[in-house]
């Protein structure tokens, strides 16, 4: 697989060589312990969240304190979630069968696509802010994350061009979610997405043979989702 933080790719060293973000593991494992005390977290999400240098999708100002568990500023009035929701939305998209391609709504600083692309073959993150697009692409070409296409536009319907898809994950609440968006789940598929507008509540949604099942995950705080391009 052509991703830089699968297990055992062997692309420590390059990393190393490159100089990315090796000065930050101390910090980063610091997080990633935290997070596991605060939450039942899927092992593998944890492990990429291990290596994944987080102070690279956030402004150089703000760096210090990527480690830390809180969203920070991107501009565009846009935040980075928090590392523990990144954690727990990602936890509760894998579990289930395997999931081959994912798309998330709301690139933003491009950290949850990151994720994703170290866990899942195909991943399509769409964004409306052209300006943030743009960054997140820099950050994951320099990363070298290659199975990720990155989409400018409205992706409050999804983009059913790209789909069925087998995870779809949106980092923005909105009051209610476009139908459109359940038709492009694969059987077995699962979709994360803060709902809500002053009261959020993360849900899950799977498609299954008979319908779809929903489940309550527990409060949210996000941006909102915004209808038309940026
Ligand atoms: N996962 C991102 C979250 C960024 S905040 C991160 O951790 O960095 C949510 C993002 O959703 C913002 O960048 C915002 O511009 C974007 N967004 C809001 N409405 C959208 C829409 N309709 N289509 C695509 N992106 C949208």
């Amino acid at each position: 697989m052509s991703n830089p933080f699968h297990a055992g790719s062997g692309s420590g060293s390059s990393q190393q060589a490159a100089g990315i973000g090796m000065t930050s593991q101390r910090t980063r494992d610091r997080l990633v312990e935290l997070l596991a005390q605060l939450s039942p977290l899927d092992p593998r999400v944890l492990d990429v969240m291990r290596q994944i240098p987080r102070h690279l999708f956030v402004e150089e100002a703000l760096a210090s304190r990527a480690y830390d568990n809180v969203s920070l500023p991107i501009g565009h009035g846009q935040t980075i979630s928090q590392p523990l929701t990144v954690a727990q939305m990602t936890s509760a998209l894998l579990q289930g069968p395997p999931l081959r391609r994912v798309l998330e709504i709301g690139t933003g600083s491009g950290y949850q696509t990151a994720v994703l692309a170290a866990l899942v073959p195909e991943v399509v993150s769409i964004e409306r802010i052209g300006a943030l697009a743009a960054q997140a692409r820099r950050v994951l070409r320099d990363l070298r994350v290659r199975n990720v296409a990155l989409v400018v536009g409205d992706g409050s319907q999804g983009l059913p061009g790209k789909g069925p898809y087998d995870g779809i994950l949106i980092t923005a609440a909105a009051a209610t979610l476009a139908p459109q968006l359940f038709e492009q789940l694969a059987e077995d598929g699962r979709l994360i997405a803060p709902v809500g507008s002053s009261e959020q509540a993360l849900r899950r949604f799977t498609r299954t043979a008979t319908g779809l099942h929903e489940e309550r995950l527990g409060a949210a705080h996000f941006v909102p989702l915004r209808r038309g391009r940026g």
